[in-house]
């Protein structure tokens, strides 16, 4: 009997601001899911590869990326990498994919080539070894095509806002964008959830952003928040996650507790659908 490769759930990370904390959670929300146990692949949309920088991926011996898997020319599995984090996996991505956009803009394939290149990992023989859990997606800050695959090939999306004075601005945007690609491409398409990163403590700005955004978004906003921690801002430099870094600075200790969020969350998530 052939049993069907269940699903991993897609989460795209995305927020067309940059500097709000994309990468960053993507980097250390996929270690902390690793260290509880979940099989995570990071897929680095964004042409600066700063996700395939900070989880070990250097440069010069890149490969195979994102680039090749979204023009067709490879199939994901042929890409992904490991990393030095157990049960993490990354497709890295390079300069190259600046120019994917006009390469396959007349394509009527455009918006689901991420989709159909996740679809086909699930038949493939290292998916069969591996059984990812989770797969995020680190979209670039831009509301581009490359977001569009990645919205219209996620499950849900996360949006990281960073808590400074216009943390909101941009956020209808955002959510009108997810609302057009669901009623356009992708049904599914939930929103799971909004993490407000570099909070400061010190700072009384930081707790009238949390106020503002728990106020206009409610539930919507996870309970944890990622306070600004200079750990976190020094990891990538040494091509490490926070948590291998310094597991016990609080950012390290935020994204842990994000990721059992996120794990209850998708509990519950189920629980209604089924
Ligand atoms: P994005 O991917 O949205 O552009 P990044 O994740 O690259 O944003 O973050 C922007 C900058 O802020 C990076 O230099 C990163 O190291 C830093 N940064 C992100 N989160 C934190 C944090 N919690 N504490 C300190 N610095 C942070
Ligand atoms: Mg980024």
């Amino acid at each position: 009997m052939n049993i069907l490769p269940e699903m991993p759930r897609v989460l795209a990370l995305a927020n067309q601001k940059g500097g709000v904390g994309k990468t960053t959670t993507a980097i250390n929300l996929g270690t902390a899911l690793a260290a509880i146990g979940e099989k995570v692949l990071v897929i680095d949309l964004d042409p600066q590869g700063n996700a395939s920088t900070g989880l070990g991926i250097e440069h010069r011996d890149r490969g195979l990326s994102t680039y090749e898997i979204l023009s067709g020319d490879c199939a994901m599995d042929e890409a992904i990498r490991e990393t030095a984090v157990q049960r993490l996996w990354v497709a890295p991505s390079t300069m190259d994919l600046l120019g994917l956009e006009l390469e396959i803009a007349s394509t009527s394939d455009r918006a689901f080539r991420l989709r159909n290149a996740i679809e086909n990992l699930t038949h493939s023989r290292l998916f069969k070894e591996i059984g990812f859990t989770y797969v995020l997606v680190d979209c670039p800050p831009s509301l581009n095509l490359l977001t569009i695959n990645a919205l219209s090939a996620s499950h849900s999306i996360l949006v990281p806002l960073q808590c400074e004075f216009f943390a909101l601005e941009g956020l209808s945007q955002l959510l009108s964008t997810v609302e057009q690609v669901k009623s356009a491409l992708n049904p599914e398409l939930s929103i799971h959830g909004i993490v407000l990163t570099m909070y400061d403590s010190r700072n009384n700005l930081s707790s009238q952003v949390v106020a503002d955004v728990r106020e206009t978004m409610g539930e919507a906003v996870y309970d944890t928040i990622i306070p600004r921690n200079v750990r976190i801002s020094e990891a990538p430099s040494y091509g490490k996650p926070a948590l291998l870094y310094d597991l016990k600075c609080a950012g390290s200790q935020a994204y842990l507790r994000l990721a059992s969020e996120i794990i209850q969350r998708e509990r519950q998530l189920r629980s209604v659908a089924a």
